[in-house]
């Protein structure tokens, strides 16, 4: 299922009756993920030689761009940490977690499990959020360690797009975000930290010598 993460296993919701109460955009995604699931398992259709006939130079196109786009982010890993780097959901929840203000559990496990992704120490994510208001060294450091698989195993990847809005996380989507490219914080990050290398390397080609 594509609803993973703590946020949605059956412990963490309201349940009444045997029944789970969902907000409403919390609906909206379970039925959104419902018909994805619906429209792949009916996957694949029988498809005919006419009909790969007629899409074959648009397939060749696809697979050439996606081998490209591939090949250009491979090997440039997530480079040194960086905040100039991160999505504005990202910048937003770290500029609440030092002001002190009260984070939502979605805003926490998004930015726990995004720090760790791009290769922060877990003992620098936990002092983050060592200014909340109900900071607790203990359970906060258990929970980070948890999110982040440091000793616990599993590693849970962030929210993509789609859930960090659900979850009422996204903040302030720029123009990056709005592009058609973005639908995952760590597609963001990806991004930026490719066009900030390509500068980089540009800046030194055309530096005098
Ligand atoms: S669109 Fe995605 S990357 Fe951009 S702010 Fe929202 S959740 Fe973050």
């Amino acid at each position: 299922s594509g609803l993973r993460g703590p946020e949605w296993k059956l412990v963490n919701q309201d349940m009444r009756r045997g029944f789970v109460l969902l907000e409403k955009n919390k609906f909206v995604r379970v039925l959104e993920q419902a018909l994805d699931e619906r429209i792949e398992d009916e996957l694949p259709l029988p498809v005919n030689d006419e009909l790969l006939e007629a899409v074959r130079s648009d397939l060749e196109e696809v697979i050439v761009a996606l081998e490209a786009y591939k090949e250009k982010y491979r090997d440039e890993g997530f480079g040194t940490v960086s905040i100039i780097k991160f999505p504005p959901c990202m910048k937003k929840l770290v500029a609440t977690a030092q002001a002190g203000q009260n984070m939502p559990h979605a805003g926490r496990f998004a930015l726990a499990s995004f720090l760790s992704f791009i290769g922060m120490p877990v003992d620098d994510i936990i002092k983050l959020f060592c200014s909340s208001p109900d900071f607790d060294q203990s359970k906060t450091a258990y929970q980070v360690r948890h999110i982040t698989g440091d000793g616990y195993g599993k590693k849970y990847t962030p929210p993509e797009c789609a859930t960090m809005r659900t979850n009422g996380v996204c903040f302030e989507p720029d123009e990056l975000c709005n592009g058609r490219r973005v639908n995952h914080p760590l597609t963001y990050y990806r991004i930026r930290s490719y066009d900030r290398n390509r500068d980089k390397k540009a800046d030194k080609t055309t530096k005098p010598s």
